[in-house]
């Protein structure tokens, strides 16, 4: 069976297999991987070869932190905006799908204020919008945008991400380490783990070291700012051990897979003959045209509602779990990310193929 879930994702099966054994015992230590110290050398270890691994695989250079930290994607909306919307007050945020927009929300919610300069909201988030040409980025610390908007399919790929002279933060929650990004580009970048880096528990942020050391923060306390995880390596206070340990051997899959770019073009080709499938079907149609199309979320319909919802039924039932799109959007959603079997892909257009016929 082939599960597409938006998140958590599927893992790949060598790291389910190692993290068996080291539920038993981990690495000669004599405890399981679920007992052991945060503040021991066997942890010390790991979360070192984790953001290494990062480093390595995004290219990410010392001038920026590489951090860990719970409370998923949704915090994230939280802390940049506590952490660098200190001098207007104000974030710009390019509205492409509910995760911008509750960016925005989130920004407003800690007091400073969630500007959404451009929206597709009116028209269901299916295209990407685009910074408005009078967008003036000195009016604003920083611009937000969602790298891949894991509800509606579409993403700022790294040849069509805006073009600003102003800070930039990225949420790459559903496709971080799936495409190329240079990370040069941006100030700060996070996603939540549990698409493409491991279990859900545990948060990645890259801040630039720089822009943090510009701030004057009121009223942020050690958990909500940057810096107490710089000044701590992740660990001020108990992180999630097993997820961050979980983590670390998904990053080491993904190097004896070959890195990013070898992912990048697995997505290509996945997605691409789901992509190409839908583009030559006249039952199916894909909700997103063109180069704004997401390589990990592919969104598309039958054009009925009911139909959409007893096919995804179907679907479960011959072992292609979780294709039924989200409530916000209908239709399907078939997520494919880094560990996707490659067959998927295949099981799933002879589904969809067998089931036109049927209808
Ligand atoms: N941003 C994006 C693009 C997401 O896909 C998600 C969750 O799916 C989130 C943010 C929210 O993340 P979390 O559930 O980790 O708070």
């Amino acid at each position: 069976s082939f599960n597409f879930s938006a998140g958590p994702a599927v893992l790949p099966a060598s790291v389910l297999s190692q993290i068996q054994r080291d539920l038993q015992e981990a690495q000669g230590s004599q405890t399981s991987i679920l007992e052991i110290s945060h503040r021991s050398a066997t942890f010390q270890k790991i979360i070192d070869q984790a953001q290494k691994r990062l480093r390595d695989l995004m290219k990410i250079p010392n001038d920026y932190a590489v951090l860990f930290i719970q409370g998923g994607g949704s915090l994230q909306f939280e802390m940049m905006p506590l952490n660098f919307a200190n001098k207007t007050g104000k974030v710009a945020v390019l509205d492409s799908g509910s995760f911008a927009h509750k960016a925005a929300l989130a920004a407003t919610a800690v007091g400073k204020e969630g500007v959404e300069v451009a929206s597709s909201r009116a028209e269901k988030y299916r295209f990407l919008p685009s910074l408005p040409s009078d967008f003036d980025p000195a009016d604003y610390d920083y611009l937000h945008i969602t790298a891949n908007n894991t509800i509606e399919g579409t993403a700022y790929h790294a040849n069509n991400l805006p073009q600003t002279t102003g800070r930039l933060v990225a949420d790459m929650s559903s496709n971080i380490l799936a495409e190329p990004y240079d990370i040069t580009k941006f100030d700060a970048v996070f996603a939540g783990a549990q698409k493409n880096l491991g279990p859900a528990g545990i948060t990645l942020a890259i801040v630039k070291k720089e822009w943090l050391a510009e701030q004057t923060l009121h009223n942020v306390g050690p958990m909500m700012s940057y810096q107490t995880y710089i000044d701590k390596d992740s660990l001020y206070n108990t992180p999630p051990v097993f997820a961050i340990y979980a983590l670390n051997l998904v990053l080491g899959w993904l190097e004896e897979q070959g890195g990013v770019e070898v992912m990048f073009k697995k997505h290509q080709v996945m997605a691409g003959k789901l992509y190409d499938y839908l583009d030559h079907s006249d039952f199916y149609h894909a909700l997103v045209k063109g180069d704004q199309r997401s390589w990990t979320n592919v969104v598309f319909t039958t054009g009925d509602a009911k139909r959409d919802a007893a096919i995804a039924e179907k679907a479960d039932k011959a072992g292609l779990h979780n294709l039924a799109g989200h409530r916000s959007v209908g239709g399907f959603r078939a997520s494919m990310y880094n560990a996707q079997a490659d067959e998927a892909v295949e099981a799933l257009i002879t589904f969809l193929e067998q089931v036109r016929k049927e209808y």
